[in-house]
């Protein structure tokens, strides 16, 4: 039902669709939370941070135009759930995230469920620059502004998908790297994230 109402909200990715069904939601949410898995909306998990609604992680995934075998970086991995479905479509995944607590449970989580992202606690505002250039990078948390790290950090040709805004709203940016230095950006809509914040915790 969810999968099916993702689809009458609009996407079409087939393939993004298939691995969110492959995907137990359900495993990704805070005790209490468990039975309303299945539902499009966003919910607490631990550190007062979200795990992502549905239908952006369908709408993010989708804008990433992923191919197999793609490296990609995630900044907030949050509870896993946005990674497992990056994984299910079969990236080299590498996943960053500032609060120790969750960068711990979710590796735990992930690797328990058979999915092995290089995992890394830290801040994502750093990106990952020995492991640079990314052939796509997605930013989970609303940035104030596009760190210059993350944008140095794609490949020519790659794109990164981030929003991008004040605390309250956020534009959901395609950044496509045309040449080093060169990008063209599209907006996809207003969407609401918990910040990306400096530092880890
Ligand atoms: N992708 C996650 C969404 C989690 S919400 C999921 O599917 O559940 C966004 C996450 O970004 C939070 O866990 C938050 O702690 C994290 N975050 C915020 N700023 C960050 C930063 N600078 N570096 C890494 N993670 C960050």
């Amino acid at each position: 039902m969810l999968i099916d109402s993702l689809r009458k909200k609009g996407i079409d990715n087939e393939d993004v669709l298939s691995a969110m069904m492959n995907v137990p939601r359900h495993l990704f949410m805070a005790k209490g939370f468990e039975e309303r898995a299945y539902q499009d909306n966003a919910f607490p998990i631990a550190a007062e941070q979200t795990i992502s609604q549905p239908y952006t992680v369908a709408f993010q995934t989708s804008l990433l135009e992923i191919k197999k075998s793609d490296k990609v970086l995630e900044v907030g991995t949050g509870s896993g759930y946005q990674a497992a479905v990056l994984l299910e479509l079969g990236v080299k995944l590498y996943t960053i995230e500032r609060q120790q607590e969750l960068f711990k449970s979710s590796k735990l989580l992930l690797n328990n469920l058979g999915y092995y992202p290089y995992s890394y606690y830290g801040d994502g505002y750093k990106g990952l620059p020995s492991y640079a250039p990314f052939d796509k990078i997605l930013v989970t948390a609303g940035a104030p502004e596009i760190p210059e790290n993350l944008s140095e950090q794609l490949k020519t040709g790659g794109i990164m998908v981030i929003p991008t805004g004040s605390r309250h709203s956020q534009d959901m940016l395609k950044i496509i790297k045309i040449s080093e230095g060169e990008y063209k950006t599209e907006n996809h809509g207003k969407f609401i994230f918990v910040p990306m914040l400096k530092g880890k915790k």
